[in-house]
């Protein structure tokens, strides 16, 4: 099946005694029981597929577990309530027997960083920030710090990096790593990590799969080593995603094919118009080519999309009072934190996601304070772009 018609089908139409909803209900039960408790006792046992308490699944996250394993062409999944949690998770089952050591791209999203930095590290886990862009000075490092656990994003936040997430793949299993790719904002439409070799994908299921800015959610996609710890892990500590949010994210995962083309066509059409305006000083977007990985793109990518993110620097801004007069000044795309929604939005880096990196990081990151980066929603392109001209004059 392509992708459009398994979002809109895996997972569903389980029959429940006689007949079978045409979609999963919401099934708040705390636990469960059979009509024979022999089959409780090997639905415990785990002999038998099943559900039997809230800690462990409920029937709508493993509807929408199906799904996602599907369109990430994994062994099997686990959503959680959060995509932060769904990274914590992916990591720690990574490094399972492993050496205590996370080498992890330079370019993260912020809270990643601190999870590496704040939580990760003060458990005993060595971290080490490097450029998964520069393959021969990260195969130095891998040699160097023998990381149990490799954690890299497809394409990164802000500035839209892409590395070569196959070779990358290939490096980590000949050190005896676990590759972990945060594919939040590519999603399976765009690339499949596993497809090129990585052990385990997280999202943010907040983003692009839900789409509806309504839901707290993640998910990490495994192969079949992984998936087992990873369930594991889950069944005693309960991070899981609730019915009520699994449902809401199922719902919004039917339409995610249609909303992600529709989003990364108003990319293109609004990169064009921003890439040209006397007000930007640069972009930074997939589909230029003067992007510094554009052959990766080009091979890696879906041919013709690129994503539905484009970052740019305000040519007039110089601080974050002008960045504010811009945002201000906008009339329909929404200036809040969050990416991948049916609306527009626009994120101020320096505020929000890389808030709590120190000046001297996000300069190492070449974040620079004039930088903002727009998601694209499914809104006509043209009313995007009459929106961002007339802030731009107004800054
Ligand atoms: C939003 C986001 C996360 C965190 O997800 P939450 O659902 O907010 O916990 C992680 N990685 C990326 C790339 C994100 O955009």
């Amino acid at each position: 099946m392509n992708i459009d018609s398994q979002a809109v089908h895996t997972g569903e139409r389980k029959p429940l005694g006689r007949y079978i909803p045409v979609t999963t209900p919401i099934y708040t039960a705390a636990s469960y029981i059979y009509n024979d408790i022999d089959d409780l006792d090997r639905v415990f046992g785990q002999e038998l597929e099943g559900e039997s308490y809230a800690r462990y699944s409920n029937p709508n996250s493993t509807a929408l577990e199906e799904l996602l394993t599907q369109l990430e062409a994994g062994a099997g999944s686990l959503v959680t309530s959060s995509g932060m949690m769904a990274i914590h998770l992916a990591v720690n089952a990574a490094l399972v027997d492993k050496c205590k050591s996370v080498v992890a791209a330079n370019a993260l999203y912020g809270a990643t960083i601190g999870l590496l930095t704040r939580i990760v590290e003060p458990q005993g886990v060595a971290i080490r920030f490097t450029d998964f862009n520069d393959l021969d000075s990260l195969r130095k490092v891998i040699e160097e710090e023998k990381p149990g656990c490799l954690l890299m994003e497809t394409i990164s936040n802000p500035l839209l990096r892409v590395a070569e997430i196959d070779k990358i793949a290939q490096m980590a299993r000949d050190a005896g790593a676990v590759l972990v790719v945060d594919s939040t904002f590519a999603t399976p439409m765009l690339c499949r990590p596993m497809e090129l070799g990585a052990h385990m994908v997280t999202h943010s299921l907040t983003k692009y799969i839900s789409g509806h800015g309504d839901v707290l959610g993640g998910a990490v996609i495994a192969d079949a080593d992984h998936n087992q710890i990873l369930h594991a892990t889950s069944r005693t500590l309960g991070p899981v995603l609730g019915p009520f949010e699994c449902y809401l994210a199922s719902r919004g995962a039917k339409t995610y094919p249609l909303r992600f083309e529709r989003q990364c066509r108003n990319a293109i059409q609004v990169a064009g118009f921003l890439e040209n305006h006397p007000g930007v000083e640069r972009i930074y977007f997939p589909a230029d080519p003067k992007h510094p990985d554009a052959a990766i793109i080009a091979r890696l990518f879906t041919p013709g999309m690129f994503g539905a993110i484009v970052s740019f620097e305000l040519k007039r801004a110089a601080n974050k009072q002008d960045v504010f007069r811009f945002m201000n000044a906008l009339r329909m795309i929404v200036p809040a934190t969050s990416l991948g929604d049916v609306h527009s939005m626009i994120l101020y880096p320096l505020i929000a996601s890389h808030r709590e990196l120190s000046p001297k990081h996000r300069e190492r990151m070449g974040i620079r304070d004039n930088l903002v980066r727009l998601s694209l929603g499914i809104e006509a392109a043209d009313d995007v772009i009459a929106d961002l001209d007339h802030a731009l004059k107004s800054c």
